[in-house]
């Protein structure tokens, strides 16, 4: 756990040393103007990189990832194999189905969805029953984001075990869930979409499989609502509805507190 503290204040911080030792007031003038991590640029919140070849990301290990070429970023990794060992002397196991997606694969998924080649909830045509471009973006929205918006992008994000949240009202989906809920936020993890109530209004339905690695993705989501914009949303069927669903204000934005 340090080990990632402490490569976190080297990733995050390290711009503010020299000025630290001068004044309180220095410093705390430095801190809001530091420059960002070099990693942190438009191209990386929108997904445009890929993993294997990006220098701050890792492979999963098999055995706790579903297929092999799973990918994230490295501080996240290594919270995760933590967190994994400590679940695992509970007798709590977990399996990774889902971590680092970039825009091209976010956009396969989008627009096989958005021309109704894949079902929506496995039963619905996206263009037949949503034949409005804007109910079609939204229909779509319950399940997945839009390429550039998703969480997934920034290596900080993995879905568990079963993408049904009845699978963890029973059994050992209900041990996973009750074991996150209590111990996650010890190794960063958050849970970005929780019930959607009068504390969370907008954006995606509750996903009890979705966890999120906070000390990053917090850096890329205040980064993201300060740099991208509709005019960032292109290049994949349907973009020109970014707008008109407030994909950025009510879904990047419209997460748990908890994992602000
Ligand atoms: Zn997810």
């Amino acid at each position: 756990m340090w080990g990632i503290l402490v490569t976190l204040i080297l990733l995050c911080s390290c711009t503010g040393q020299i000025e630290e030792q001068g004044s309180s007031r220095r410093a705390t003038k430095a801190q809001q103007s530091a420059p960002s991590p070099s990693w942190l640029t438009k191209s990386y919140l929108l997904g445009q990189f890929d993993p294997p070849r990006h220098p701050l990301f890792d492979r999963i290990p098999a055995g706790l990832a579903e297929r092999p070429n799973m990918y994230l970023r490295r501080e996240a990794l290594a919270a995760l194999l933590e967190m994994a060992d400590a679940a695992g002397r509970d007798s709590v196991r977990f399996l990774v189905r889902s971590a680092t997606r970039n825009f091209n694969r976010q956009k396969q998924i989008w627009e096989s969805k958005w021309r109704g080649d894949r079902l929506l909830e496995g039963r619905e045509q996206a263009p037949k029953v949503y034949p409005r471009p804007y109910d079609r973006a939204k229909a779509i929205l319950r399940w997945s984001s839009m390429p550039g918006s998703s969480r997934h992008h920034w290596g900080t994000d993995v879905d568990f075990n079963a993408f049904d949240n009845a699978y963890f009202e029973h059994g050992s989906g209900k041990r996973f869930y009750s074991w996150m809920l209590a111990h996650a936020s010890t190794y960063g993890f958050c849970q970005p979409y929780t019930r959607r109530d009068s504390l969370r209004p907008v954006g995606y339905n509750e996903e009890r499989w979705h966890w999120s690695y906070r000390p990053v993705a917090a850096i890329c989501l205040k980064a993201y609502r300060d740099s991208i914009g509709y005019a960032d949303f292109k290049d994949f069927l349907g973009y020109e509805m970014a707008d008109s669903v407030r994909i950025i204000d009510d879904y990047v934005l419209g997460v748990n507190r908890g994992c602000y």
